[in-house]
């Protein structure tokens, strides 16, 4: 009877440890199970949720060389994108393979083969409509997948970014502008310096400086989003740049890079949890499942 009971205790001891280790184990992280994905889903094409907070179904690998484009760091496996994506960085190498001395784009990150959170490197890139263009001119078209793991780009900023420095051309200026003029373009993130410079650089028409947005970080590389595409129904758009060319709010950032103000004493980072596959659009457990 003792032994039994012992015995009875040490079951349940057993019992308890196996059910707290699965309660440990609970539900895997979104980035987890979307970070696993190495094909895209066969589902029809169609963003899902926002771009920090999304999946993509049904979407298309940039094809890893192209007439006037290379995809970067293939290893990464990130050159996914809904078809308007794909469409626009085809149209936009072309545009750069015009300059003198760009044979067309190095195309960086776009989104994994289902999109989702990343196991590293973005908050965004999520929904399909995301990618990021080298700054670093594609003088040659014939990298090998070595030199693209490889290769850096160059960065265009000096002070901080508060100005660029002799990379910046004005074929920059020009490709930048032609991405802002696209029709399928949201916005456009940059460092403060480099739109400051086309605010000055800029002749004729300015609507197109309003979708350049100074952003931290965004000297190697400048980053496409482009709008929702008509019809989306799940597909959830960042709210519009505010209005007017920007110029001054460009102006201000650099400012506060040369004359830092003194830190907020109530600053508090807000607390980021990371996201369950609960806490996306219920499309996005589809996407997951899909063949
Ligand atoms: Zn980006």
């Amino acid at each position: 009877m003792v032994i039994r009971s012992r015995a009875n205790s040490l079951i349940a001891a057993f019992v308890a440890l196996c059910l707290s280790a699965t309660l440990v184990q609970a539900e895997p992280l979104a980035k987890e199970l979307f970070g696993a994905k190495r094909d895209a889903s066969s589902q029809s094409p169609a963003a899902i949720g926002g771009f920090s907070k999304g999946c993509m179904a049904g979407g298309v690998q940039l094809p890893e060389s192209g007439p006037t484009w290379q995809a970067m760091r293939l290893s990464r496996n990130r050159n996914w994108a809904l078809p308007v994506t794909i469409d626009f960085v085809k149209d936009l190498s072309a545009f750069a393979a015009k300059q003198p001395g760009w044979k067309g784009l190095y195309v960086g990150d776009m989104q994994q083969p289902r999109g989702g959170p990343m196991l590293s490197g973005h908050r965004s890139h999520q929904s399909g409509l995301d990618v990021d263009i080298w700054m670093l001119p594609a003088s040659r078209l014939n990298l090998t997948r070595s030199e693209r793991e490889n290769i850096s780009s160059i960065s265009m900023r000096r002070a901080k970014g508060a100005f660029v420095n002799d990379n910046w051309s004005r074929a920059h200026h020009r490709i930048l502008r032609e991405a802002a003029r696209d029709r399928r373009v949201a916005r456009i993130f940059v460092f403060p310096g480099a739109k400051v410079q086309m605010c000055k650089d800029n002749k004729g028409g300015r609507a197109w400086l309003r979708k350049i947005r100074p952003w931290w970080g965004h000297h190697y590389h400048f980053h496409v989003r482009l709008k929702c595409p008509a019809g989306a129904t799940n597909c959830v758009d960042q709210a519009p740049p505010p209005a007017g060319d920007g110029c001054a709010e460009a102006q201000e950032w650099v400012d506060n890079i040369l004359n830092p103000p003194p830190p907020d004493p109530n600053y508090k980072p807000k607390p980021r949890r990371e996201y369950v596959l609960a806490d996306l659009p219920k499309q996005c457990a589809g996407v997951l499942q899909s063949r």
